[in-house]
């Protein structure tokens, strides 16, 4: 039977969203966590913008020595030979990517004013995947934007096109949520059916079904006989009302009514790390998790009414779906109320040993020389003007581990082409 993939796009999607963003070194941190947490792939970043290159070098480089494994990293660009000619340039070593254009009849008259006909999206999309083919790419995604308006016949089209010049996926954008989850399986399915290649489901959340639209889409492409490829963002975080949430998407595949071990994973999914992603990701957006989130909302567990309360006491499973250790949360979490020391962008070697040590606890590094311990300290320096907050735990952990790596992250080198 045909699988559930999942392909998180928050360091894509995610970071293009008005008014928020994220540092190169939360998003390797977000790249990491999805790797722990078994995700398939990170659509990890833009290849044609020149300040991610070091970003993206140094995460295939942390996947070269092992620390992104098996999670692949994939870049997203537009779909024109020149956009590959620039991703390889700037990022030798990337090995898949999605090429994305807009399909609809609204976007292709309106975005391109009249220059390009369906015939001519179709030839660009070729163009792309023949040059992405010629420089390597190992998987390709082909992306039709705007696909849930897009006519379906068209659509078909220009999948087959794209799996015939060696695309390996197509990627199905419900770009302005307009879906429905009836209408979504059934496009996908006859999309599967016809283009006879694994659909990519790219929903977002301007009506409220982002979540429901990617099940029903995944449905569909396993009915018509192909592998589902989820697009999800962690805490569903993305362009305007977001994108589909990752957490409820993997709870709707493993817990909902009917679907429930109905459909196999590509690999499982550790629902223990859900509660650090979630937080992780809040804390790095500055966006804090709405308390009725599924899973991880401050009341996704809270139980006040009699009846309720009285209930889940006896057995928990009359009010809940699920448990809340299973999503990694009901450990206690201290909170310094009292003295406390931070990093920052002026901290000091003491002030920075301390805190290594109390985040490191045994396991603290002990700094071969002064020097070293200095020059890891003006790492954390440069994380602490970058991020413009106190780094976490695992990101001075980060720096600590992999000081070279890091240095890549923090660099920007503004207009030295
Ligand atoms: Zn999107």
């Amino acid at each position: 039977m045909a699988k559930i993939y999942f392909i998180d796009v928050t360091n894509r999607d995610g970071v293009q969203t008005a008014k928020l963003g994220l540092s190169k070194l939360e998003k390797t941190l977000i790249n990491i966590y999805l790797n722990e947490m078994g995700v398939f792939q990170s659509e990890f970043g833009f290849p044609t913008t020149r300040h991610e290159s070091l970003y993206l070098q140094a995460n295939l480089e942390l996947a070269q020595m092992g620390v992104l494994q098996p999670i692949r990293l994939g870049g997203w660009i537009r779909a024109t030979a020149r956009d590959v000619e620039t991703a390889f340039n700037l990022a030798p070593d990337i090995r898949h990517l999605n090429l994305s254009i807009s399909t609809s009849a609204q976007m292709i008259s309106s975005k391109f004013r009249g220059r390009k006909q369906e015939d001519d999206i179709v030839k660009m999309m070729i163009e792309a995947v023949e040059a992405a083919k010629s420089h390597g790419a190992e998987t390709i995604g082909a992306n039709a934007e705007d696909a849930s308006r897009t006519d379906l016949s068209f659509l078909i089209k220009f999948g087959l096109a794209a799996r015939e010049h060696g695309a390996d996926r197509l990627r199905y954008c419900d770009t302005l949520g307009y879906d429905n989850p009836f209408t979504i399986y059934k496009t996908v399915k006859k999309l599967a059916e016809s283009v006879g290649m694994p659909i990519e489901l790219h929903c977002h959340n301007d009506l409220g079904m982002a979540v429901a639209n990617s099940i029903a889409g995944a449905k569909g492409a396993i009915d018509g006989g192909q592998d589902a490829y989820i697009n999800t963002t962690i805490n569903g975080i993305g362009e305007r009302a977001g994108n589909a949430d990752l957490l409820a998407v993997v709870l709707a595949v493993a817990k909902s009514k009917n679907l429930a071990g109905e459909y196999q994973l590509e690999r499982p999914i550790d629902l223990s790390q859900a509660w650090k992603i979630a937080n992780f990701a809040s804390y790095a957006f500055g966006v804090p998790i709405p308390v009725n989130q599924p899973g991880v909302g401050a009341n996704a567990f809270a139980h006040a009414s009699g009846i309720h309360a009285d209930g889940v006491l006896k057995d928990p499973s009359n009010y809940e779906l699920y448990g809340f250790s299973e999503l990694g949360r009901g450990e206690p979490e201290l909170v310094e109320t009292g003295r406390e020391i931070c990093t920052g962008q002026y901290s000091g070697i003491s002030g920075f040993r301390h805190v290594i040590n109390e985040i490191m606890g045994e396991a603290a590094v002990s700094f071969a020389s002064a020097d070293e311990a200095q020059e890891i300290l003006e790492l954390v320096r440069y994380a602490n003007v970058e991020a413009q907050k106190p780094l976490t735990g695992d990101e001075l952990v980060f720096i600590v581990k992999y000081p070279e790596i890091a240095k890549k992250l923090l660099t920007l080198r503004p207009l030295d082409y």
